[in-house]
């Protein structure tokens, strides 16, 4: 039977208990011990002589015991010394019982391993494993490294080496397949699934412990880049199955489009039109677009979006377009709305709050098609909402939306036997490693220029002592016309708090400056408050918005631009680029102004040091990804997909091209891709059916 199907309660003296133990590992099957591999090793192979042991160094020593006594120090504890012809060294042990000082005797041979650490009469060891010698050091010495692997409590590191070593005795060929193509092997010297396992759990004696610390040993990047392509693997059989489905297809027909750029005040920009171009050609084909369009914050992505949209409404098919919160979906339909009923089109509107009448009357024109552009929060998706004939659905802002989501997404805009195409669209430049990896399924399009006009933003890290001057420059910029958002964060998830600590700050700002217009908006508000109140602010009625993350994304007020941010440090780099984009927006010179608590840890400063170096959100998004790791930067929704359990991103980010070129390849292969896919994801319910 194959080890992925043996459960370890196969093994010899394992029971209950203990599986329980290895699972909080997530060790169940015989396989999963062979992949649990070890952090590190230890040189358990050759003994070293006193007179060689340098601070620091992790081994075996051998000597005659020429004294062991209890002293009575800042701590009771017991002094051994032993004598090897080279050298002393010191044991000292704060913890013993009579019988174990009894035990060294003066004369008596012992071995030892531990470390070595400079005490107080030269080198020591504490609390070493030791035992005595019986004849004369020809007891045999380890002839591996020995492997430490990440434990639990209550599992000694002796019983998983033992179950490790097990289940790689029953390892062979037939039970644990290979499942990387030889002649790809070959091609790059990738080193067989058997051979690195071995390799990992016993390290020969002169392997380059270094190399494996690093984990960039040959043996672990074959494991890393196996898990990669399986991952790979996957995506690319998500995206298979839903091109298989068939779209409409939807060539541009030169209608509305002309019209529409005609009516826009700006020209688009080279970027916009070469994205557009891409978008137009995939909504050409017979089977679904699945494009992700990148563009930094005020790129210009919701012309694009447009764009897209008139070209399904040109072949008689509707648009849907999803934003992740109610303020930014309602800025969609107003610009929405603005584009196109002079072109003679109606656009619906559709949130959670909205019900009734309201709800029923936007319902029934989705489902009779008289409403051809549709836009919303995910309620778009509900089993109520059922459309007249979707041929393309548009993602706004997608990093809020994890894999599942977008899966979901493909199922329910299916349409009789055909999908809608896909439009995916962030405002969060995704490192390369992260395209290449989380979003493998997905095309991708780079909006990489700004509309002519923008002015950088300046950015200022202040600490929070100095709130009187942040007040005093709000103040004068209020004075000159301009407007100012005012953020405020917390560090509880709780979204009552964070309320709260608006209100309060809002109360206190009213204080210290009578004389502004000051507005507040935050989550717990109703829809239609949110929307007035934002409303209000991109009239110029307000001059200082206090808000909380709630205007993270989208919310576009050209002529704002101040943004106070409080607590940045409690912030990841993604979202504070996305924060300070609402500001630049305009023509006049912008300010960013990080105000954070001191002190500042290290990584704190470093990363407010990155906001204030560049405005370059892919330079953002890649020094986020290695101080914060891909989950948080994917956001939580996203991690489920992106746990590897060898793989490492960011140290094998550079094995991602030729993953992508097998993945490609594999084709050929669809068994071993389907074992792949099993071996490393499980059944796929992270996938669902698709
Ligand atoms: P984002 O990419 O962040 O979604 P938006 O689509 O909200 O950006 O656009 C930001 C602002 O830039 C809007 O006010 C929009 O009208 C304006 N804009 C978009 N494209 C251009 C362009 N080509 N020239 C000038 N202004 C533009
Ligand atoms: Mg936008």
């Amino acid at each position: 039977m194959s080890l992925a199907e043996r459960p370890v309660t196969d093994l010899k003296g394992v029971g209950t208990a203990l599986s329980l133990k290895l699972e909080r590992l997530g060790i169940h099957k015989l396989q999963d011990l062979l992949f649990h591999l070890p952090m590190r090793y230890q040189d358990r192979t050759r003994i070293v002589p006193i007179g060689a042991l340098r601070p620091g160094d992790e081994c075996v020593v051998c000597g005659e015991v020429k004294a062991a006594d209890v002293v009575q120090g800042r701590r009771r504890s017991l002094l051994c010394r032993i004598q090897d012809g080279t050298g002393t060294l010191t044991l000292r042990f704060f913890h013993f019982s009579a019988a174990q000082k009894n035990g060294l005797k003066p004369g008596s041979r012992i071995r030892c391993f531990g470390e070595a650490r400079p005490g107080p009469a030269g080198l020591e060891m504490v609390h070493p494993e030791y035992r005595q010698q019986r004849d004369s050091g020809l007891e045999p010495v380890a002839d591996t490294l020995t492997p430490i692997y990440p434990a639990t409590e209550g599992l000694q590191q002796t019983r998983l080496r033992t179950l490790c070593q097990q289940a790689l005795e029953e390892l062979n060929g037939d039970n644990l397949a290979e499942l990387l193509p030889q002649e790809m092997r070959d091609r790059w010297q990738l080193w067989s699934l058997a051979d690195s396992l071995r390799y990992l759990h016993n390290p020969p004696v002169d392997a380059d412990q270094h190399l494996l610390l690093e984990g960039m040993h040959p043996a672990q990047r074959r494991l890393a880049f196996e898990e990669l392509l399986a991952h790979n693997l996957a995506l690319q059989q998500i995206r298979h199955k839903t091109q298989q489905q068939g779209a409409p297809s939807l060539p541009p027909q030169h209608r509305l489009i002309p019209a529409f750029l005609e009516q826009l005040p700006f020209p688009l920009t080279g970027a916009q039109q070469r994205v557009s171009q891409e978008v137009a050609r995939d909504l050409a084909q017979s089977y679904p677009m699945l494009r992700l369009v990148q563009g930094d914050v005020g790129s210009g992505k919701t012309v694009v979006a447009a764009l897209a949209a008139l070209q399904a409404v040109e072949n008689g098919l509707q648009a849907a377009v999803m934003a992740p919160t109610e303020i930014l979906a309602e800025q969609h339909f107003n610009n929405f709305s603005q584009w196109l009923e002079p072109l003679g089109l109606e656009v619906a509107w559709l949130a959670g709050k909205l019900k009734g009448k309201t709800r029923a009357a936007q319902l029934a024109k989705i489902a009779d098609g008289s409403a051809k552009v549709v836009v919303g929060t995910h309620a778009l998706f509900q089993d109520e909402v059922l459309f007249h004939d979707l041929g393309l659905v548009v993602v706004d802002e997608q990093h809020r939306f994890g894999v599942h989501q977008r899966l979901s997404l493909r199922e329910k805009g299916r349409n009789g036997h055909l999908a809608p195409h896909q439009l995916i669209m962030t405002a969060t430049p995704i490192p390369r490693t992260l395209t290449m990896s989380a979003y493998a399924d997905l095309d991708c399009s780079i909006i990489d220029e700004l509309p002519p006009g923008r002015t950088p933003v300046n950015t200022v890290v202040i600490a929070d002592s100095r709130r009187d001057q942040v007040i005093g420059r709000v103040r004068s910029a209020c004075a000159e016309g301009r407007q100012v958002y005012w953020v405020c964060t917390l560090i509880e998830e709780s979204e009552a708090l964070q309320c709260q600590a608006a209100e309060v700050t809002c109360e206190t700002l009213r204080e210290q400056l009578p004389e502004l217009r000051i507005g507040l908006v935050h989550g717990r508000m109703k829809p239609a408050e949110k929307a007035a109140v934002m409303a209000s602010f991109k009239a110029a009625e307000l001059d200082l918005l206090v808000a909380t993350t709630v205007i993270e994304v989208g919310v576009d007020v050209p002529n704002a631009s101040v943004m106070i941010i409080e607590n940045p440090e409690r912030l990841g780099l993604a979202q504070l680029h996305q924060l300070r984009g609402r500001v630049g927006r305009g023509s006049v010179e912008s300010f960013c102004v990080l105000m954070y608590q001191a002190p500042l840890s290290n990584q704190g400063r470093e990363r407010l040091a990155v906001m204030r170096e560049t405005t370059d959100g892919f330079k953002i998004a890649e020094k986020d990804l290695q101080l914060r790791g891909p989950g948080e930067v994917l956001g939580t929704r996203q991690t489920g997909m992106m746990q590897f359990r060898i793989a490492d991103l960011q140290r094998d980010g550079d094995l991602l091209t030729r993953v992508r070129q097998l993945a490609g390849q594999m084709h050929g292969y669809p068994q071993q891709s389907a074992q792949l896919v099993r071996r490393w994801l499980g059944q796929g319910e992270e996938y669902g059916n698709v």
